[in-house]
């Protein structure tokens, strides 16, 4: 499948006149994201989004809003999990950047701010959700998981085994007790 190009946005669209908001409602691309070594995408990968753009000191502060559902599965269980995220990310970006030298311990310069003047925008929105994710995937705050012994789905009821037993502390109890 061909790779989808990110949505990008001009900086060069908003007058550098100090105060006006300019508000554009663009479809913004949401690149899949990979968590815990599992493939996450958005659906649908295009979502409506709502930007506004300040121009304020020396740079532009923006504010992206858009909501979206991402799709894949369940850290314990691996059936599906769903996640409806209501995105608003605020940044600044400076159009004059600081020589190399002077940034010193200062902040790195934005991924999504390119050379260009131009804001990558599904980067920022990438970056955005990754804060929003819950520690976990679940389908369901209390997925029970799988059984480590024989694989059923806990959800779906009890499967019988019986509680593994945890060879080391069998071992540290035998050490404790010839000491
Ligand atoms: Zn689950
Ligand atoms: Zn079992």
């Amino acid at each position: 499948m061909p790779k989808r190009k990110p949505t990008t946005f001009d900086l060069a669209l908003v007058p550098p006149r100090a105060g006006a908001a300019r508000t554009f409602d663009l479809e913004l691309y949401l690149p899949p994201l990979r968590l815990a070594g599992r493939d996450y995408g958005f659906v649908p990968e295009v979502v409506p989004a709502r930007l506004t753009v300040t121009y304020a000191g020396e740079g532009f502060a923006a504010q992206l809003r858009f909501s979206c559902r991402l799709e894949g599965v369940c850290w314990r269980c691996l059936e599906r999990a769903d996640l409806d995220l209501d995105v608003k990310a605020e940044d600044y970006f400076e159009t004059k950047l600081p020589p190399v030298a002077e940034t010193g311990e200062e902040e790195e310069p934005s991924l999504w701010f390119m050379e260009d003047g131009s804001l990558n925008l599904s980067e920022w929105a990438r970056s955005a959700i990754a804060e929003l994710l819950p520690p976990q995937i679940l389908c369901r705050e209390d997925c029970k998981g799988l059984c480590p012994q024989c694989g059923v789905n806990l959800n779906a009821g009890e499967c019988g085994c019986k509680p593994p037993i945890d060879e080391r502390w069998g071992k540290l109890r035998q050490w404790k007790a010839a000491d």
